[in-house]
């Protein structure tokens, strides 16, 4: 370990800190400081290169080099050694610059040719900010000391620009977390949404990098270490034991808590000048760095067990968390590197959105989003590492677009469209308890899509007829075991008691794929939507199918139950689970229990072989619900979660209506009421063109409810059809095209 007393970088530290306590504004610090470290390391030359967007750097302060350059002098990420730097976030060392790969000379800053070069990284968490550069004129190899000390105060750079203690001249300058900051992520729940920043997990912010007392330190370290190995010795006693996921996570945690060469490492930059906190983000930063180089998925894992572990420290050291005295925003966007479905449910509609950094479309917290109807966007990169609690923020979920400190011109953009779709909620209202009846005297019966009890009060706001598909496997995704029927059967009790006389349909327990509980052993499969999943787990292991038909029954007490089986692929899974329910129905009577006045079996039709079933499917379902999301992923062959391929098959697209007509066409031979529940239907003109068909019942997320009906209200479905018609006559690949032309020329 290095002597305390003696090392380069703690007393280029202590210097550093001195510089830094005396007043100064953003330009003349930074001067200050190349000043400073030149004098300190004995170099000719110190320059900061900060980022001015994503893809240049800009010289902003020297010493040795020429003064007018500075805030000229630009360069291109990989340009150079120091775009070089830039772009590996590494180090290069040289006692000869001139013959490194990549060398460029910059006349312009009057340098000289300086044989020597150490460039360092400046950055924070991953996130880089800049290069902070010396130089000599002899040629020498720097040493690992002094490497090491550019490395520290570059560290202490980062924090400071975090800090916005460099603001000043020129952009690059300009505080990090002042910038307005747009983020192109994807869609997990639509809606538009404006509100301030809150953190789930907020940053740890460390005030003091540079340690006053070298021991006082290193006892903070080891008592919070020890703190820590406690912590996850507590975690690991308190799992359960059949959960081998969590046991490994844990274990592995303990390896880290445990590690002596993580506490060395922290324990030397402490040494070197660094407090306990700071030396703990340097790690950090460094496990970060080597996160997006390592490509094996087990390894970045474990780097990011680290980085969890590296939090849980910070906290301790500073003891800053989830409580830091900040205040929650009246109208909160949500921002997190991703959340549980649990989590996501304790902030319920108090948030008025939610961005995650990480988190798929079809993640346990999206499907929470959506039943919440609150606007999700995920997979928006680097926005945790921007955002600040309380910053402006506006969450478009239509384009999957957030703007974070937006410009005023872009607010005011935005506050028109929200005014617009606010005008157009106030026309929805007043045709909230209207028909969704047609021109040509259709009518078409609108239902809602639910999965919670906080759902429910939509079904009278909406004007929704009834919930024509309940999720029943939400309140299996938020808990960490298995619920009791008793408390099953509460729930759908609370459901069938808050619907009143309006019809329910609860879908059994569809998990599997992308919907996996936590307490479920997991399937190693090679593509789990294709796998073990919905009916194929209920048919396979009955336990939890019976209990949840059970607790149907209990539920229903008396009244009418309507129930359907997702994911049928062939008329004897639709029977033998028709069988599991008459066996329940009749076991409940044998009991003594009140039976259903009335049952309805139904099943959802999501694979296309159910298209071409015997007819005696059709005949025997008491009705028939498209799932058209997985539907159309299986007739498209195009995964649903996979961004790259879901939006390129378009649902209006000709082979996919004409699919869709067969199924409606079928349905209307047999008499077997059909209806269609996936996100589709909730579109309007996709809800129209399936109306024009021949649907006759759809069943979307509450708030799509108003404008369909204004939609179909305002239509003329024979109409409709002839553009259809047409356009599928005239060999088109979709029918959007015809559709959009003649709704604007009608309206
Ligand atoms: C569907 O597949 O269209 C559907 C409604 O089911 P889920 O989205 O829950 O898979
Ligand atoms: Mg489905």
């Amino acid at each position: 370990m290095p002597d305390p007393t003696e090392s380069a970088s703690r007393r280029l530290l202590v210097r550093l800190r001195e510089t830094l306590a005396e007043p100064a504004a953003g330009q003349e610090r930074l001067d200050r400081i190349t000043a400073l470290i030149a004098e300190q390391m004995g170099t000719h030359v110190c320059s900061i290169y900060l980022f001015r967007d994503a893809d240049t750097l800009e010289l902003c302060a020297t010493e040795g080099l020429k003064p007018e350059s500075v805030h000229q002098t630009r360069l291109r990420v990989g340009e150079g050694l120091v775009g070089r730097v830039a772009k590996t976030a590494r180090p290069i060392n040289t006692g000869n610059a001139p013959q490194e790969r990549g060398f460029r000379y910059m006349p312009e800053t009057g340098e000289e040719i300086f044989s020597a070069f150490l460039g360092v990284p400046i950055q924070r968490l991953g996130e880089r900010l800049g290069v902070l550069v010396v130089q000599s004129k002899e040629a020498r190899q720097y040493s690992d000391d002094e490497v090491y000390a550019l490395e520290v105060v570059a560290m202490v750079l980062a924090e400071m620009t975090e800090l916005g203690a460099f603001v000043g001249e020129g952009e690059a300058l300009a505080a990090l977390h002042q910038r307005p900051v747009m983020f192109q992520g994807t869609v997990g729940q639509e809606g538009v949404a404006v509100g301030h920043v809150w953190l789930h997990e907020p940053r740890v912010v460390i005030a003091n990098p540079i340690a006053d007392d070298f021991e006082t330190e290193m006892r903070r370290l080891h008592e919070a270490v020890d703190r820590l190995r406690v912590t996850v010795d507590e975690m690991l006693n308190a799992a359960p034991s059949g959960d081998k996921d969590q046991l490994q996570v844990l274990e592995a945690y303990r390896m880290f808590a445990n590690s002596r060469g993580w506490k060395r490492r922290m324990e030397e930059d402490i040494a070197r000048g660094l407090s306990a906190e700071a030396a703990v983000e340097k790690e950090q930063s460094a496990a970060r760095a080597r996160m997006q180089t390592v490509p094996d998925p087990y390894l970045r894992e474990r780097l990011h067990d680290l980085d969890d572990l590296s939090n849980r420290l910070l906290r301790i050291l500073t003891g800053q968390g989830e409580h830091t005295g900040a205040e929650r925003p009246a109208d909160p966007i949500l921002i997190a590197r991703n959340i549980g479905p649990g989590e996501l449910l304790d902030y319920g509609r108090s948030l008025r959105g939610v961005v995650l950094e990480e988190g798929s479309v079809g993640s346990h917290a999206a499907v929470v989003a959506r039943a919440l109807a609150i606007p999700l966007i995920v997979n928006a990169q680097r926005i945790t590492t921007e955002a600040l609690n309380g910053d402006p923020i506006l969450v478009d979920g239509e384009q999957g677009i957030v703007h974070l400190r937006p410009e005023e011109t872009v607010a005011t953009a935005f506050n028109d469209k929200i005014a617009m779709q606010a005008k157009a909620q106030q026309r929805y209202a007043t045709i909230r308890k209207e028909p969704a009846l047609t021109l040509c005297g259709q009518r078409i019966a609108l239902h809602m899509n639910a999965g919670l009890m906080a759902d429910l009060p939509s079904l009278e706001s909406s004007g929704a007829e009834g919930v024509g598909l309940f999720r029943t496997e939400l309140q299996f995704l938020v808990r960490s075991k298995v619920p009791k029927r008793s408390e099953v059967a509460a729930l759908y009790a609370r459901v069938m008691d808050a619907a009143e006389d309006k019809r329910v349909v609860f879908r059994t327990l569809d998990i599997g794929s992308d919907k996996v509980l936590s307490y479920m052993k997991p399937q190693d499969e090679p593509n789990p939507a294709l796998g073990w999943r919905a009916i194929r787990v209920g048919l396979d292991r009955p336990g939890v199918l019976r209990m949840q038909l059970q607790a149907l029954i209990r539920a229903a007490n008396g009244r009418p139950l309507s129930v359907m089986f997702p994911f049928v692929a062939q008329l004897e899974e639709f029977r033998i689970a028709r069988d599991h329910l008459m066996c329940e129905i009749d076991r409940e009577g044998r009991l003594g229990r009140p039976l259903p006045e009335k049952v309805e079996i139904g099943a959802m039709l999501e694979t296309p072989s159910m298209a071409f079933s015997p007819r005696q499917f059709y005949e025997e379902a008491d009705f028939i619900s498209i799932g058209g999301n997985d539907l159309k992923q299986f007739f498209f062959a195009a995964d649903r979660e996979n961004e790259r391929v879901r939006r390129r098959y378009d649902t209006l697209n000709v082979s996919f209506l004409s699919f869709l007509e067969q199924i409606v066409k079928r349905c209307e031979d047999t008499g077997t009421p059909l209806s269609f529940c996936g996100e589709d239907a909730g579109r309007p003109v996709e809800a129209l063109c399936f109306a024009a068909i021949g649907l006759r019942s759809l069943s979307m997320r509450p708030a799509s409810i108003g404008p369909v009906k204004h939609m179909l209200r305002r239509s003329n479905l024979a109409e409709a059809r002839a553009v259809i018609d047409t356009a599928r006559a005239s060999g088109a690949q979709s029918v959007r095209p015809a559709i959009m032309d003649w709704l604007r020329r009608r309206d």
